[in-house]
């Protein structure tokens, strides 16, 4: 997925590129490298983290007004100095830096070695570098013209920024698929993943659309041009993003900053949407397909991850309150099997970052089929939102931790106020019933900071059980959902291994799993399925496992059967996943500290899953 940046300007360009990939990094950390364009290109990469970079750079006196710099999340290659970032073209006067995947490497690559060009690398990346200098050779074009005619030859997915020591002030910056903001500033440019690295210098900001091309000169106005090579004019917007919310402000990791801030991004995802007053849910950015939704025979939540998890709850919220048919999809999966979509449908897509490739490709097939598509996202501008026909952002902030934790509160409080939406709009439940789930949604925030204190004694839990191996997470109704994700907590920042299941359906299989090593967590609160959670608490027991429940205060009957509880305030079922979620990341991220892992960037995994 990597993260890419670049600058240049009168500033020099190392400080400013570091710092850039420092909050990139949440997309990958495999590798790092720096490419500094002085008369030469010079090229420092090295394995590991940026803050390896920095040490490995440190006596080297980066100088320079003019570089990029990558973070690298290993898809072709294994993550070591070679196949790091930025990679040389054959005679050393052209670097490019790639987040993406060529998927027509393999055949470029012989046709190269074939014209006498050696690979240094094992990634699809180095394909497009060598073409470019087998252009700027043989047609003696400029630079963007070079990229251009390489990037026509080129089928995939890319982001790529693009050196030439022969153009020692431009900067060729291009995107299909994968994001790219450029930044200007007084006198400045900048080119990044995403606006992090650009913020603190300039609000001021083009995101690239696919297929555009980038021409950054020194003091020279910005010009995009399309791969179809059609000039265009650059929609410069006005980005309104703070530096404290991407700082980690006083907290040892983002995950438990982002863990903290829930009823902060609760009350925000609802803000000018939930109107106590007038007992009304509005939803600007679908107000033009309301009538559509209303309407639709079916609506399909297509998503991955975690944000898969809240559509599962928005699959239950939406049936229960509005009464519309729902299906949730894995995009990855949806993508690629032919499904039946008609335009009577309606596809909702979620996603954190706006980028998850496979949810790109869901809308495009989607709308191919005539569907009318929804987003549910948190990037401002990102593609998803872009490329949807309408959408409700989340608002939640920039989420920095790998582990998705206030992104997914988030969704599920905005796909709840759907739910509300569509019932009130269909009148499929009574004004009063309305109302009261109306205001105990507006207290969802405040339940959430109760929740919070309960930080110490999920502490203690968590250090009962840092050691074990293997765990199962039970739920039932809307807490199938939270087990499925408070499993996927831990096993993605702790590396334990953990299963989410739906409580009843542990006797067709994990039951054979528990012995007095497993800890069974239990989502067990009062309302729902709460007498058949009880005897699923009772089959674990009879087999010597250890239950964690999450239950009510002033439960009485799973208090005297778990092994440890945490109690969490009372609320109408639907709403419970808000807050049974949040003991659940509490309990990951301190097994998972405890166990000395880094938790805001798990091996292997990367935030913005920007290739398929
Ligand atoms: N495909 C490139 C590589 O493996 C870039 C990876 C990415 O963007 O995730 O180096």
């Amino acid at each position: 997925m990597c993260g890419i940046v670049a600058y240049v300007g009168p500033k020099q360009a190392y400080p400013i590129l570091i710092k850039g990939l420092r909050r990139l990094e949440y997309r990958g950390y495999d590798s790092a490298g720096i490419c500094m364009l002085n008369d030469v290109l010079n090229i420092y990469k090295c394995r590991g983290k940026v803050a390896d970079l920095e040490e490995f750079v440190k006596d080297k006196h980066l100088t320079g007004t003019i570089g990029m710099a990558h973070t690298r999340w290993a898809t072709h290659g294994e993550p070591n100095v070679v196949n790091a970032h930025p990679h040389f073209s054959e005679n050393k006067s052209v670097a490019i830096i790639h987040n993406g995947i060529i998927e027509n490497y393999a055949s470029l690559r012989s046709e190269l070695i074939n014209r006498g060009y050696h690979f240094s690398s094992d990634t699809d990346t180095e394909v497009l570098v060598h073409l470019i200098e087998d252009i700027l050779i043989h047609e003696k074009v400029p630079l963007e013209e070079a990229v251009r005619i390489a990037l026509n030859q080129v089928i995939g997915a890319y982001a790529i920024v693009v050196l030439s020591k022969k153009s020692p002030d431009k900067i060729i910056a291009a995107r299909k698929g994968s994001p790219l903001v450029v930044g200007i500033g007084k006198e400045e440019f900048f080119v990044a993943s995403d606006a992090t690295p650009i913020i603190e210098y300039t609000n001021n900001v083009v995101f690239l659309n696919d297929g555009e091309i980038a021409i950054i000169k020194r003091n020279k106005m910005l010009r995009i041009k399309t791969v179809g090579n059609k000039e265009e004019t650059p929609y410069i917007q006005k980005l309104e993003l703070s530096l404290s919310a991407i700082e980690k402000g006083g907290y040892d990791h983002f995950m438990l900053k982002e863990i903290f801030e829930q009823p902060r991004s609760i009350r925000d995802s609802m803000r000018g949407r939930l109107h106590m007053d007038q007992g009304l849910v509005t939803l600007g950015g679908i107000r033009d397909y309301e009538q559509k939704l209303l309407n639709a025979k079916r609506i399909i939540i297509s998503a991955c991850g975690t944000s898969w998890h809240a559509g599962l709850v928005g699959e239950y919220l939406l049936e229960d309150l509005a009464r519309i048919p729902v299906e949730v999809e894995y995009s990855s999966e949806f993508r690629y099997r032919n499904p039946v979509l008609s335009e009577d449908d309606v596809v909702i897509v979620i996603s954190q970052s706006g980028e998850t490739a496979d949810t790109l490709a869901a809308i495009e097939l989607a709308k191919a089929k005539g569907a009318t598509v929804l987003g549910i996202c948190n990037v401002v501008g990102s593609s998803i939102a872009r490329a949807t026909d309408g959408g409700v952002y989340t608002h939640a902030g920039p989420e920095i931790g790998v582990a998705s934790t206030k992104a997914f509160t988030a969704q599920v409080a905005v796909l709840t106020l759907l739910a509300l939406l569509l019932a009130q709009r269909k009148g499929t439940i009574p004004v009063s019933r309305f109302r009261t789930i109306l205001g105990e949604l507006n207290n969802i925030p405040v339940k959430v900071e109760q929740v919070l204190k309960l930080n110490n004694q999920v502490k203690e839990i968590a250090n009962l059980y840092k050691d074990v191996t293997n765990s199962l997470y039970l739920g039932r109704g809307y807490n199938f959902p939270v087990a499925l994700e408070g499993a996927l907590k831990l096993k993605e920042i702790s590396y334990i291994h953990a299963e989410g299941y739906p409580a009843a359906e542990m006797k067709h299989g994990p039951i054979a799993l528990i012995d007095e090593q497993m800890p069974v967590i239990v989502i067990a609160t009062r309302k729902g399925s709460y007498e058949k959670v009880i005897s699923n608490i009772q089959e674990v027991k009879a087999r010597k496992g250890k239950i964690i429940a999450i239950i009510n205060e002033g439960d009485v009957a799973v208090k005297k059967l778990a092994d440890q509880y945490i109690e969490i305030p009372e609320t109408e079922e639907m709403l419970v996943p808000m807050l049974a979620t949040v003991p659940l990341q509490l309990l990951s991220y301190y097994i998972a500290v405890i166990r000395g892992c880094n938790v805001d960037q798990p091996r292997n995994l990367a935030k913005s899953v920007t290739v398929e």
